[in-house]
Formats: structure tokens, sequence, C-alpha cells
């Protein structure tokens, strides 16, 4: 389907009956040469596997419906700003990805490089970040220290003297940003649908056949599938979906949730952290006051999540965001977070052949959509990792290799 002024102009004016549905809702076929499980990165691995590698017979399942998993759900922040060199190319490639994708996709997906700013409270934790930044400088990858009059001038709304936690400076990125969420999923869908790829919803995969070691195919409630190739991307389910395959994950499930308040006049320039406490918060085109906070602390595949962190999380945005008390909360919701024990992800094969896993996002895998999709898209065309995602190894956990962004070891609620 087109878009164009005219389109828009006759849908207006006949009540919008007749617009044609963005992107094919295909029932499922006998077979495939890959089958992707999950609309979230897995649709943007079938649009790259199309696009860049020339696979045709593939098809994404999803249990749900398109944009109902977290990538419909997340507070839509993009950014690259990593220390570790496992990860500070990989999102540095998603970030260029993202810089070109609604011109790639030909979908306004709301890319909004409107700057991210993390703000730090004391002397330890200002050198921190201090580190991060030339880290991030040494790949190529934008980072400013700012002092405390420069975050003034650009947030002077922030409680600066705080007794606990005054603001003493931030480390900003200016190219990241927000893109809007669900957009991101329309738009890869309708791409990818596009290139021949079949979407399909309402399809839950509840068993995998394998056999001497290699994958068949994959039973769903719409029946029996052979494939090639199989491709897990099914973020907070991902231990269950492996557990159907005899694997046992080194990832936990955790509710996220988000908030957004009421519709308010432009107030806040762009994304901004807390740093003392978990909390982060940006403003949507309509509106609302976009946040978020810590995970649920327990393990949960329900979706909705638990008063007492919601206390938490406007605490902590009344502490850095006095005036935040003035508006009313909307809406809240959650996620099921695939929380790995590094805080790092796995893009790599797995033990059985023709199966591949892409998992352990936590709360950060929406800015990796498109990096993620094309790693994945890369591994599952060539057999071979892409170099940025070399160290996204489901062995590391064995082998001690760790990528543990953050020095706090198995510990998803410090993640
Ligand atoms: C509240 C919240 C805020 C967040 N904020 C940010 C943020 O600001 N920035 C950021 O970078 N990240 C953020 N994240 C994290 C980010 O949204 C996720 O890491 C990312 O979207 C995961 O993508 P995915 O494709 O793995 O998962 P999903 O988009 O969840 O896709 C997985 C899909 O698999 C499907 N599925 C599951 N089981 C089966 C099955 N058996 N058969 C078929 N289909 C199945 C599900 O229905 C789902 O649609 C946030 C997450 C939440 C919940």
């Amino acid at each position: 389907m087109q878009f164009s002024a005219l389109s828009l102009a006759y849908n207006a004016l006949t009540g919008h009956r007749h617009w044609k549905p963005t992107w094919r809702d295909a029932a499922p076929k006998d077979a495939y040469d890959i089958v992707i499980i999950g609309g979230g990165h897995g649709l943007a691995a079938s649009y790259y596997l199309a696009k860049e590698f020339g696979f045709r017979n593939i098809a994404v399942l999803d249990k749900g419906w398109i944009g109902g998993g977290n990538i419909g759900r997340n507070t839509t922040i993009v950014r690259s700003n990593y220390l570790l060199p496992g990860n500070i190319p990989f999102y540095e490639l998603s970030m260029k990805l993202w810089e070109k994708l609604e011109d790639d996709l030909n979908y306004n997906t709301m890319v909004s490089q409107r700057g991210v700013l993390n703000l730090f409270h004391s002397d330890a934790q200002r050198d921190a970040y201090a580190r991060r930044g030339n880290a991030m400088r040494l790949e190529g990858v934008d980072a400013q220290l700012l002092h405390r009059e420069e975050v003034r001038a650009m947030a002077p709304f922030l409680n600066f003297d705080n007794g606990r936690f005054p603001i003493q400076g931030g480390l900003l990125q200016k190219r990241g940003g927000t893109v809007r969420h669900d957009a991101v999923a329309w738009g890869y869908a309708r791409a990818a649908s596009d290139l021949g790829v079949d979407v399909v919803q309402n399809c839950e995969v509840t068993g995998f056949r394998i056999d001497n070691g290699k994958v068949e195919g994959v039973e769903t409630s719409r029946g029996f599938i052979r494939a090639g190739k199989v491709a897990v991307a099914v973020a907070g389910n991902s231990s269950r979906v492996m557990s159907l395959a005899g694997m046992r994950l080194p990832i936990e499930t955790h509710v996220l949730q988000a908030f957004v308040s009421e519709g308010l006049k432009p107030a806040i320039p762009g994304v901004i952290t807390f740093g003392a406490g978990h909390f982060y918060i940006s403003q949507s085109d309509k509106g609302g006051l976009v946040f978020g906070g810590d995970i649920d602390g327990y393990n949960s595949y329900a979706q909705r999540g638990n008063l007492p962190v919601i206390e938490d999380v406007c605490e902590g945005g009344m502490a850095v965001m006095p005036m935040l008390g003035r508006a009313r909360l909307l809406r809240g919701w959650g996620g099921l977070m695939d929380m790995s024990m590094d805080g790092s992800p796995i893009i790599d094969r797995t033990p059985i052949d023709g199966l591949y896993l892409n998992a352990g996002w936590c709360y950060g895998g929406f800015k990796a959509t498109p990096a993620s999709g094309f790693c994945f898209a890369h591994l599952l065309a060539t057999g071979t990792p892409h170099p940025t995602a070399e160290a996204y190894r489901l062995d590391r956990f064995e082998t001690g290799h760790l990528i543990d962004e953050k020095g706090v070891g198995a510990q998803p609620n410090l993640h």
C-alpha cells in the first residue's frame, strides 16, 4: 500500500473505511527455507534476509499480533552510548541503520535524534561517564561530557540541588533519541511482506521436530511447518520456547513497566536519565511524558507489573524532576524482559543443527532492532556471525567471556 496526500484526503473524507492492510496477513505454508519465531527482531531479520541476502521463502510466526510484543511496549529510546568493545560497534551499527531507516523502509518511523542525556551526581559517577564517553569517542561515536551549567541550560526544570543527589553534569549523546516503536514493527512488516516474506499472526510455536540433532520444523497452533532453518527471537519467552527444544538458557524473565502521563505542551527536550536512581524520561510527539525505571524484582511471564515498582519509579522521577508531580499518570503497561546473566544479548547458532537464537536483550533491545535483525540475518544466511556481533556467543557463559557492561555480574535486577 502506498501513502500519498491524495489517498490521505480520500480516506479522511470517506470515514477511513477504505485503507488497505499495510502488509499481507499470510496463512502459513507447509514448508519454508527459514522460519523465524517472533515478530519483533524477527521481522527485521526477515527483511534483511530478503533484501540483503536474497532469501524469499521465509515466514515470521508470532503467537499474537504484530507489535504486541516488546517492540510495541518499550519507551522508544535509541542510543549507542555503551562502554565495552563487544557492545559499542554493534549498537553504533544499529544507530547508523536507524539514521537511514525511514528511507530504507519508505515508512515514517518518526526517528527523532533529540539527544540522550545521562545525569551524574557524584565525582565517581562523573569519572565513570568520562570513561564511557572516551570509550565511545575512540570507536567514532559522538559523546559530550557536560558540566552542571550546560545541563541547566538544556533542562532548567531539573532538581539541581537535591540534598542527596545534586546534579553535577551529564554525558550527552546528541545522535541518540527516540523512534516510534510500533511504527518500526509496522514498517518492517510491510517492507518484508512486500519482498515476499509471509508474516503470520496468531500462530504459536508449541514444539520443535528434531531428528538426529537437526531441526526439521516447528509444531504450531496452526499445524506442523517444515523448515530448513529455525530462528528463535521471542524475548521474554526465550526460556519457555527453547525448553521445547530441550535447552536451558542463562536467561531469567522479569516484567519491565513503562508509564505515560497526560499530554502536555513541549517540556522535555530529549531523553533524560537519572544517574542516582533508575529513572528515564522523554516526551512523545503527542505530548505525553513517557518514563520507566527498574524491572519488577521477581520472575514472571505476566505482561503486567506491580504497584510497589510504580511507586518506586515515580519517586525516582520526583527526586530528579519535581514538576512531574503536577502531571496526571495516564497509563502503565508491562513487557517480558529476557534478562541474560551478564546483561548482554545472544545472537548465535545453538548446539542443535539448524536452530538459531536471538535473545537476552534485557531493557535494551529496541535500540538494537535494526542491527540485531541485520546480524541475525547475516548469521542465518552465511552461517558465520557478523563481525559486530561476534561477541554475542551463547557459549560465553560456559567459557567465561562475559560482556558485563555494568560490572554487576549475574544479577538481572541490576542490569
Ligand atoms: C516497558 C519497556 C520499556 C522498554 N524500553 C526500551 C527502550 O527505551 N529502549 C530500548 O532499546 N529497549 C527498551 N525495551 C526493551 C525492548 O523493547 C526489547 O528488548 C526488544 O523489543 C526485544 O525485541 P524482541 O524482538 O526480542 O521481542 P518482542 O518484540 O517481544 O518479540 C517477540 C515476539 O515473540 C512472540 N512469541 C513469544 N513466544 C512465541 C511462541 N511460542 N510462538 C510464536 N511467537 C511467540 C511474542 O508474541 C512477541 O511478539 C523496553 C521494554 C519494555 C517492556
